[in-house]
């Protein structure tokens, strides 16, 4: 058995190659400890490493497992945070959603940041982490709440990045106020038929009625109680949603933004409170 077999057993089940050479050396390197730089000095892979990368295969393959599952991590923004069924895996597109808002807060000074719909914390460890904001993210899951927790201390900003449980604002005192609030809320419409992975994912985390814009809706309506002047909201959004959220946002926000991503679809909206 060579490493080529196991990528090919990848490729057969019908993942992209790109994908599982990305895919083997992430269970390389988690399980095995053989990095890029043992590749690059030509260190070889003994028959012990092949065979505990073909086992984890096996076992991705055999309900399609996403391997961050598996591995238990998940690569962000140059930190590993864990995931479990109970957190959306964090997506390359979240991270330029993150990439402006870090943006906008060291431009303006921002302080204090509300990150909707948690999840794993990634986008508010990012920010804590990055920036001198400190950042609220609230999660209707208790679940989802446990990994964010998780992911803060092992990040050691444990005072910058804090947790609360909320269904939305619900938990948010009226005094509170927030410089910006961000979300990559659940935006795929309820029913929308979806690759095997994402069954592994929490569906609350996906899925929003309304063609998926009711928590743009909602959360827009309601973050002008919760942010100080000229405050920002800033939205991860999906496909061929930018024209509804713009017309929610016009409402209360003023110079509304949007940027595409690599694959040229909208996907970070913007705006600053009237
Ligand atoms: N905020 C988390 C992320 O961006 C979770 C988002 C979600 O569950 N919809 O990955």
């Amino acid at each position: 058995m060579n490493i080529q077999m196991i990528i090919k057993m990848l490729t057969d089940a019908g993942i992209e190659e790109w994908e599982a050479k990305k895919e083997v050396k992430m269970l390389l390197e988690h399980f095995c400890n053989y990095t890029e730089k043992d590749e690059i000095l030509g260190h070889p892979l003994t028959e012990e490493h092949l065979n505990i990368v073909k086992t984890k295969v096996e076992a991705r393959l055999a309900d399609r497992t996403p391997v961050q599952y598996i591995i238990g991590e998940s690569y962000f923004m140059g930190e590993f945070f864990k995931v479990t069924h109970d957190v959306l895996i964090p997506r390359q597109e979240t991270e330029l959603l993150v990439t402006k808002a870090i943006e906008i807060i060291k431009e303006n000074n921002l302080k204090q940041i509300l990150d909707i719909g948690t999840g794993s914390g990634c986008i508010a460890c990012t920010i804590a982490k990055r920036t001198n904001a400190t950042v609220l993210g609230v999660d209707i899951s208790s679940d989802a709440l446990r990994i964010a927790l998780d992911n803060v201390t092992r990040l050691g900003i444990n005072n910058r990045a804090v947790f609360r449980k909320s269904d939305l604002f619900s938990k948010i005192r009226a005094e509170e106020k927030f410089d910006m609030i961000i979300s990559n809320p659940p935006y795929i419409p309820v029913g929308t038929v979806l690759e095997p992975e994402l069954k592994h994912e929490p569906s609350i985390a996906l899925f929003a009625e309304e063609d998926g814009l009711e928590l743009y809706r909602k959360i827009v309506f309601q973050a002008p109680d919760y942010l100080n002047k000229e405050g920002w909201l800033i939205f991860e959004i999906g496909i061929g949603e930018s024209e509804a959220v713009k017309s929610f946002m016009n409402e209360y926000f003023k110079n509304v933004a949007v940027i595409k991503d690599l694959a040229g679809i909208d996907r970070v909206i913007w705006g600053q409170l009237m």
